[in-house]
């Protein structure tokens, strides 16, 4: 049998892995950057946790699928600035991806992208950047709309012109660490269409004793903007004193995808992935929702459904 060639290595491939690897179903990831989580990237400094991508996360999402990585006891609360009750990783987003990855033995390739993918003789072939050719009995497609739909133009043209539309928000993240004394608790900015949202902790995974990390979400920021200036406009507008003890700024140009929010998206995204070849499934945050759960339930779909593939 040839393998599954999983394409994309953050949560929704990652999760599509280890579950091609219960089945038994030899596979291969690829992905372009050195790095696993795609949209997750944690950092500790000067004992803050800094999450440099997702960050905070509803508490009563469904989680239970952290048992069986070991991770029951991996979420500490967070504050916001919409009042709700927020979760995030004790030890950042990336502990999520560390133990999926964990125990994975197919064969990982970084730093290396899928340009196209195609047909021949009942199988697929996937061109990669730099000529190579792949050969794969299934494909898990598992990286963004802007990027599945340039490796789909020449076997699924219709899907692949429709996700040509695929529109998204950039966002810029900011993470300041603060003495607890000098940041108002809690913070308040001036009302900004550009600031969409801000989380705090003052959790002692997160932080360390006496201290408080904020996250802040930044629309329309241009890519130019200097780090130190972002921080600095920040803790001006909410008055804190003192100077920020650790700071992390991450400015995502392709971040919050548009289409979801309209209401015909999910009837949408139901006929698109009618049109996949069958040994092909989708299975990335774009089509079907951002949250963890959904992340993960999706890789493992996509994983069955492969099964299925092989078996009928
Ligand atoms: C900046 C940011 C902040 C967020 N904050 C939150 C939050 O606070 N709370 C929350 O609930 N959710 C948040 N989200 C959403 C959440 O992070 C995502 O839903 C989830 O991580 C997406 O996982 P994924 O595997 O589907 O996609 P991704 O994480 O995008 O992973 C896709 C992977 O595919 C790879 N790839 C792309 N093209 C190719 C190619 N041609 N060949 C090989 N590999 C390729 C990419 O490098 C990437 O690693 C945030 C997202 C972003 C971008």
């Amino acid at each position: 049998m040839r393998d599954v060639v999983v394409i994309g290595g953050g949560l929704s491939g990652l999760a599509a892995a280890r579950e091609l690897q219960r089945l038994q179903i030899p596979y291969r990831l690829i992905e372009v950057k050195k790095r696993l989580g795609g949209s997750i990237i944690s950092e500790q400094r000067a004992g803050f946790t800094l999450d440099g991508g997702a960050f905070a996360f509803h508490r009563d999402d469904d989680w239970s699928f952290l048992k069986e990585l070991g991770l029951e006891d991996a979420l500490c609360p967070v504050k916001d600035s919409h009042r709700r009750d927020l979760v995030a990783f004790k030890q950042g987003s990336q502990m999520l991806v560390d133990a999926l990855a964990q125990g994975l033995t197919g064969t990982f390739i970084h730093r290396m992208a899928v340009s196209s993918i195609g047909t021949l003789d009942g199988h697929f072939t996937l061109c990669l950047e730099n000529g190579l050719m792949w050969e794969a009995a299934a494909v898990i497609l598992a990286a963004p709309a802007r990027h599945t739909e340039r490796m789909l133009r020449t076997v699924v043209p219709e899907f692949s012109q429709k996700l040509m539309d695929y529109g998204y928000d950039t966002i810029t993240r900011v993470s300041i660490g603060y003495e607890k004394d000098d940041m108002p608790v809690p913070p308040i900015f001036p009302w900004d269409v550009a600031i969409p949202f801000y989380a705090w902790t003052d959790d002692p995974n997160r932080v360390p004793a006496d201290h408080i990390l904020l996250n802040v979400g930044v629309r329309m920021l241009p890519r130019a903007v200097k780090a130190d200036a972002i921080v600095q406009e920040l803790h001006r507008e909410m008055k804190a004193s003192g100077k920020p003890v650790v700071s992390r700024v991450d400015f995502w140009e392709d971040a919050d995808p548009l289409p979801p929010h309209l209401p015909e998206f999910d009837a949408k995204m139901t006929t698109l992935k009618n049109l996949l070849p069958a040994g092909m499934a989708l299975a990335g945050s774009d089509y079907d929702g951002f949250e963890f759960a959904k992340r993960i339930r999706a890789g493992q779909q996509a994983a069955q459904k492969v099964g299925d593939y092989f078996k009928s």
